[in-house]
């Protein structure tokens, strides 16, 4: 089976991640800051918080943002339910706002009509290390006076207007997680990262049970806080990957040409594609048949060719539970056509361009 996203690991890595386990710290030691900070240069953001994973991640910006029961948000349905998940374990409620046609991102231009006076924030995801439109969500967040919190879990590495995603240029918080099927990976893992002191010394303190020190010295308990921290293995891991993130991503960017290179031909299919300005991660390689019917044979015909196939996502609010919360009427038709016809092939830094060909003979086999 050629999986459809997998890690890379070198000699570099399992040294760091050795060197750690001789050393005193294997958490709470200097790795972490040492991972932090490389992180936050590296996206071009003033703070970086590592946690334990990117759904820790995505549940401590929330809360260092704000949002509170009540709430309203503005996200994509097109999104791995922990986006969402996350909100929902905030009470706060998320609202689906349809996808656009080219880039299967939120829609920029059907933002607006959804705030409502309990809007708190803007929750863009950009999928498949594709970035959203971001100068536009920003202005109308800066009009309704709305948060921007980036779930940027698949763009590490990925560049808007030739800035980084996570430099945090055109919102508040951008949220990463470094999963094997990210773009690095610290085994689990995720990060937070700001501009903002404020909601830095937040996601410090909720990282780590809401307990700091007071002016003797002693802990004291402020706020209800987590132990969502990241290892010191893992951030010496994540350290060493960050080393290799611009030849990851250069890596997917050949092998998005091999694929275009053999399947531009076929009629049937559309292939994703980078928009001007944007420099894509490349995390996902989601084709989309032009007949919904073809959508399922074709799944099963690479599936049985031993080809990882894999569907991201189907409609948050489709989810059982979600359905049960009320979310049936959440109709947003882009995102449930894209459902119908969207595959994700594989795409990582180990693939060859002889199993490149190999996926792209068999879709031409099946037209
Ligand atoms: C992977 C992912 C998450 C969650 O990250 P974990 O590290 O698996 O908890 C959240 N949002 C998106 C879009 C993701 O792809």
């Amino acid at each position: 089976m050629i999986p459809y996203g997998k890690q890379y690991i070198d000699r570099q890595d399992i040294n760091a991640v050795t060197a750690v386990l001789r050393s005193d710290w294997l958490t709470q030691g200097p790795k972490i800051l040492e991972f932090e900070q490389k992180l936050a240069k590296y996206c071009g953001a003033k703070y970086a918080v590592a946690v334990n994973n990117g759904t820790a991640a995505l549940h401590l910006a929330y809360q260092a943002a704000g949002l509170k029961a009540g709430d309203e948000v503005i996200t994509t349905p097109n999104t791995f339910i922990a986006t969402t998940n996350m909100l929902l374990a905030l009470k706060v409620k998320p609202v689906f706002c349809d996808i656009r046609e080219d880039t299967n991102n939120i829609n920029e231009f059907l933002i607006e009509k959804l705030v409502t006076k309990k809007t708190k924030a803007i929750v863009p995801v950009h999928l498949a290390g594709h970035p959203c439109k971001m100068e536009k969500i920003h202005q109308i967040a800066n009009k309704h006076k709305l948060l921007v919190i980036e779930d940027a879990c698949h763009a590490l590495g990925a560049k808007y207007k030739q800035t980084k995603i996570g430099a945090c240029r055109y919102s508040d918080l951008a949220v990463f997680s470094f999963h094997p099927v990210k773009p690095i990976t610290t085994g689990e893992g995720g990060a937070v990262l700001t501009n903002n002191k404020k909601y830095y010394q937040k996601l410090m303190l909720l990282r780590s049970h809401g307990i700091r020190k007071d002016k003797k010295g002693f802990n004291v308990m402020t706020e209800l806080g987590y132990n969502y921290r990241l290892t010191d293995i893992q951030a010496a891991l994540g350290i060493s990957q960050l080393d290799k993130l611009d030849k990851f991503i250069k890596e997917r960017h050949q092998i998005v040409k091999w694929y275009e290179q053999s399947l531009t031909e076929i009629k049937q299919i559309i292939l994703p594609l980078e928009l001007k300005n944007c420099y894509s991660g490349w995390h996902l390689y989601i084709i989309k048949t032009k007949n919904k019917q073809d959508r399922l044979p074709l799944y099963q015909h690479l599936k049985d060719g031993g080809v990882g196939v894999n569907f991201h996502y189907p409609c948050v609010y489709r989810h059982p539970y979600y359905q049960r919360l009320g979310f049936s009427s959440a109709r947003c038709a882009i995102a449930e056509n894209y459902e119908k016809t969207a595959i994700t092939l594989p795409i990582h830094c180990q693939l060859t361009k002889k199993e490149v060909f190999y996926i792209t003979t068999l879709i031409k086999d099946f037209f």
